[in-house]
C-alpha cells in the first residue's frame, strides 16, 4: 500500500467545472429538453456522464440471416425478396429479407405510403432490430433500416450501442448525443482530464481499474469499442465500471467517516468501570454470560471509559441475550452518577425490558423510570419529573423516550433495543438529549443480525460488536412448513404441547399494515381455536388491547396460566417466555425473512426441543417458497440476514427512510458490495493522506444528499 506522502494524482488542477456546466450548453438542448433532463436528475454535463446505459447492443457487425436466434439483437443485410400487405388481426407490411445464408420476415404494423413504395422486391437493406418468433417463422418487428446502394455502401459502427435506462419523452437517440457532445466538450479542454478531475489517486483503486483516469472509464461506458468485453459490461463487472464504482463507495465510505468524525469530536462523559457493582450484578443473575457476551461488554465498557462518544452497534441473533448486555452497560452509567435512557419500539417489549431490568437492578438499589406513549396525566408527570430531577436512574421507554419535552437531569448513555429500522437522522436526534457540552453514549441493539455489506455501508458510523453464541442449552427450533388445509392437524398439535405442560403461539397475520384489521383476524382465529380446543386456556394479544390490559395477558402466559396465546405481529420482538415451545405462524408467505425469524425466536428459548409451523396458503410464489425454504433449512440469523438482503435488497431491507441516505448512483450493494472493505481502506488512507480531495469526492458524489450539518 502506499506511504504517507506518494500519492499522485493524474489532475486534480482546474477543479470539475467544466464537467457542472448545465446541459443547456450542449447543441440542441432548449429550456423544454432542459427541463424534462431535470426531472431525471440531469442537470448538469457530470449528470449526463454518470447516467450509464443499462445494456449495449452490438451493431458493430452483421450477423448471417441463417444464424438468427429468438431474442438476439442483430444487425442484418439482404435483398428483399418480397413485400406484401397482409390482413391478419392487425394489417401488417411483411417483407421477406433473404441474404446467402437465410431468409427472415421483417414485420411492420406502422408504415406509410413511401415505405411501402420503398421495400420492394430486390431492394438492398440493412435492418436492426430484436429476433423474435412470429407467426411467420423468425422476425423482426420495426426494424429500424437503411437501404444499401452500390455506390455508398454505409460504415457498421465502429462501438456498441449504448442503451440508456428509459426516460420518457427523451429518445435514446437523444441521449446518446447528449452523452457524446459532454465527453467531447470534458475531452477537449486544453488539458487532458481538466473537464472532470481525478480524485482518487490510482495507488488506492484496485489494479485492473486503475488503468483507467474518471474520464476514460466514462468514455468507454459511453462508448464502448467494438472489442469491448460484453460479457464483463453486462455483470457490471468491467473495470471502467468498477473505477466508478469503487469512486461511489469510497465517497460514500467518506461522508459516514466524516459523520463519525464530527460525532466523535463531542465530548462524551468519561465513565469509569464499576467493578464492584458488576459483580454484585453478576453474582445475582441465575446465569453465567458466555464468553462471546463477556467479550462484547468489555469492548462496551472500554468505549465508555472515554471522554468520546461511544457509537456502537451490537449485533446478536435472536436470543443470543442483548439484554444483559446492555444492563451491564447502563450499570457502568449509573454507577458514575448518570442516566441511562433505553428505548425499545413496542409497548409489550417495552413492559418486558422494564420488569426484566427491574427485577436484575431494583435489589442494587437502582431507580427505574418510566415512559410510554400511552401514558397520560398524573402518572406521566410524576415521571417526568423524576427524569428531570434524576430520581430515574434507568429510564426504560417507547419512542416518548425521546420527545421534545422529555428533559433529563443528567444523561449520560443511551441505548437502543431491536432496531433494525432507524437510520441516521433518528440516531442524531437522540444524541441532542445530552446536557452542557457533553452529548451520551450509545449503544444500539439490532433485532436481528444485519448483512455484512448493510453493516459496512449504511452503519459504517458505528462500531460494530457480535455476540456470535447462542447461551447454552439452546436447541435450534425445527421448522416445517404446511398448506392451510392441515390447519386441524395443527391445532392437535397444539392440544398436544399443551397437554404436556408446554404453551404455544397463534400468530395472526394480515397483508395490511393495519392493525385494527390484524386485531378483528385475531379475535376470530382465538373465537375459532377456543371452539376447536375448549379445554385449553387461550389469551389473545393484539395492539388494540389497552396497555394494562396486554400485560396482563403478557403476565398470564409468562406465568404459565395461559397455554396459547394468540397474537398479532406484536408479539414479533423480544418476547420471552422459556416455556413456549410451539409457535404456528398463519399466512406466514405474507411475512418477510427477518419478521419470520424475528417471530420465531419466540421459542426454543427454553430446554425442551421446539417447533415452529409456517402454515401457508398456497400457491407460493417463487419468493414465498424461497423464504419458507430458507427458514425450514437454517435458524442461523447471519446467515437469513444474508438470504434476506439478496431477496430483497438493501432499500426495502432498511426502509424507506434509509433509502435516500444509501441512494448510490452507479454501485450496487449487492453486487459491488465485496468491495466495500477496500473502499473503507481507500476513504481512511484518503482522509489522512489526501485531506483536501475530500470536499471534492463528496461534492461529486452526495452532493448535498447526505451532510449533517448538524452532527
Ligand atoms: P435477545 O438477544 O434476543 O434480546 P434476551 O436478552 O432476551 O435475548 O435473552 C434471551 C434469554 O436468554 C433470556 O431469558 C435471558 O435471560 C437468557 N440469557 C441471556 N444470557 C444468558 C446466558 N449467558 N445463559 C443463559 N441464559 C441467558
Ligand atoms: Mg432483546
Amino acid at each position: 500500500m502506499t506511504t504517507k506522502g506518494t500519492l499522485s494524482l493524474r489532475n486534480t488542477s482546474g477543479a470539475a467545472t467544466a464537467a457542472l456546466q448545465p446541459v443547456s450548453v450542449l447543441r440542441g438542448v432548449g429550456p423544454q429538453l432542459a427541463a424534462k433532463l431535470e426531472q431525471f436528475g440531469l442537470k448538469t454535463l457530470q449528470d449526463l456522464l454518470f447516467h450509464l446505459p443499462l445494456r449495449y447492443i452490438d451493431r458493430t457487425k452483421i450477423s448471417p440471416i441463417g444464424g438468427l436466434q429468438p431474442n438476439m439483437e442483430v444487425v442484418i443485410e439482404g435483398e428483399v425478396r418480397a413485400a406484401d400487405i397482409v390482413f391478419g388481426r392487425r394489417r401488417s407490411l411483411v417483407c421477406r429479407l433473404q441474404d446467402s445464408t437465410g431468409v427472415v420476415t421483417l414485420r411492420f404494423f406502422h408504415f406509410n405510403r413511401a415505405q411501402q413504395q420503398q421495400l420492394t422486391a430486390g431492394v438492398k437493406l440493412r435492418c436492426y432490430g430484436e429476433v423474435r418468433r412470429g407467426s411467420a417463422g423468425l422476425e423482426l418487428y420495426h426494424p429500424e433500416y437503411q437501404l444499401l446502394t452500390s455506390t455508398a455502401p454505409a460504415p457498421l459502427e465502429q462501438r456498441l450501442t449504448p442503451i440508456y435506462p428509459a426516460s420518457e419523452g427523451i429518445t435514446q437517440l437523444r441521449l446518446r448525443d447528449l452523452c457524446q457532445q459532454a465527453l467531447q466538450r470534458l475531452t477537449q479542454q486544453d488539458h487532458p482530464g481538466r473537464g472532470l478531475a481525478d480524485l482518487l489517486p490510482a495507488t488506492l483503486l484496485p489494479a485492473a481499474s486503475s488503468r483507467y483516469s474518471l474520464l476514460q472509464a466514462l468514455e468507454l461506458l459511453h462508448r464502448p469499442p467494438a472489442t469491448t468485453d460484453q460479457g464483463l459490461l453486462s455483470s457490471g463487472e468491467h473495470p471502467a465500471q468498477q473505477r466508478l464504482v469503487i469512486e461511489e463507495l469510497v465517497a460514500q465510505q467518506l461522508s459516514m467517516l466524516q459523520l463519525r468524525a464530527r460525532v466523535q469530536s463531542y465530548a462524551a462523559p468519561p465513565l469509569a468501570a464499576q467493578p464492584q457493582l458488576c459483580q454484585q450484578f453478576n453474582d445475582q443473575l441465575p446465569f453465567a454470560l458466555t464468553a462471546a457476551q463477556q467479550r462484547v461488554v468489555a469492548e462496551i465498557a472500554a468505549d465508555l471509559a472515554a471522554a468520546k462518544p461511544m457509537l456502537r452497534l451490537l449485533q446478536g441473533d435472536v436470543g443470543s441475550g442483548k439484554t444483559v448486555v446492555a444492563a451491564l452497560a447502563a450499570l457502568q452509567a449509573i454507577g458514575n452518577g448518570y442516566q441511562v435512557a433505553l428505548m425499545a419500539p413496542t409497548e409489550i417489549l417495552a413492559e418486558q425490558h422494564r420488569d426484566t431490568l427491574s427485577s436484575w437492578l431494583t435489589p442494587l438499589g437502582i431507580r427505574i423510570g418510566w415512559l410510554s406513549g400511552k401514558q397520560k396525566g398524573k402518572a406521566r408527570q410524576l415521571q417526568m419529573a423524576s427524569v428531570a430531577d434524576g430520581t430515574a436512574q434507568l429510564v426504560v421507554g417507547t419512542h416518548a423516550l425521546f420527545q421534545e419535552e422529555v428533559v433529563f437531569a443528567k444523561l449520560g448513555l443511551t441505548i437502543i433495543d431491536e432496531q433494525h429500522r432507524f437510520g441516521v437522522e433518528q440516531r442524531l436526534i437522540l444524541r441532542r438529549k445530552g446536557y452542557a457540552g457533553s452529548v451520551p453514549h450509545q449503544l444500539i441493539m439490532t433485532a436481528t443480525p444485519i448483512p455484512r455489506t448493510l453493516a459496512m455501508s449504511a452503519y459504517a458510523d458505528l462500531d460494530c460488536s457480535v455476540i456470535d453464541q447462542l447461551p447454552p442449552g439452546r436447541t435450534a427450533v425445527e421448522t416445517l412448513a404446511l398448506a392451510e388445509l392441515r390447519r386441524s392437524d395443527v391445532m392437535q398439535r397444539v392440544r398436544a404441547a399443551c397437554h404436556d405442560g408446554r404453551q404455544a403461539y397463534w400468530v395472526c397475520t394480515l397483508i395490511e399494515e393495519s392493525e385494527s384489521l390484524a386485531a378483528q383476524a385475531a379475535e376470530a382465529t382465538a373465537a375459532e381455536l377456543q371452539l376447536q380446543l375448549p379445554e385449553l386456556t387461550i389469551g389473545l394479544v393484539h395492539g388494540r388491547l389497552k396497555p394494562s390490559e396486554k400485560s396482563e395477558i403478557m403476565a398470564q402466559f409468562k406465568a404459565g396460566e395461559i397455554g396459547l396465546l394468540v397474537a398479532t405481529t406484536v408479539i414479533e420482538v423480544g418476547v420471552d417466555v422459556p416455556n413456549a415451545s410451539l409457535m404456528i405462524i398463519e399466512n406466514a408467505e405474507r411475512l418477510g425473512l427477518s419478521q419470520l425469524h424475528q417471530l420465531r425466536g419466540r421459542v426454543g428459548r427454553g430446554s425442551a426441543v421446539s417447533h415452529c409451523v409456517l402454515l401457508y396458503a398456497p400457491p407460493l410464489g417463487r419468493i414465498a417458497a424461497e423464504r419458507l425454504r430458507t427458514m425450514r433449512a437454517t435458524n442461523d440469523g447471519f446467515v437469513i440476514a444474508e438470504k434476506d438482503l439478496q431477496l430483497r435488497g438493501p432499500g426495502e431491507l432498511l426502509g424507506t427512510r434509509q433509502t435516500g441516505e444509501l441512494q448510490l448512483r452507479i454501485a450496487d450493494l449487492q453486487r459491488d458490495g465485496h468491495l466495500l472493505p477496500e473502499a473503507r481502506r481507500a476513504a481512511e488512507q484518503l482522509r489522512e493522506q489526501a485531506p483536501q480531495l475530500v470536499e471534492p469526492l463528496l461534492a461529486r458524489w452526495i452532493g448535498d444528499r447526505h451532510r449533517y450539518a448538524d452532527a
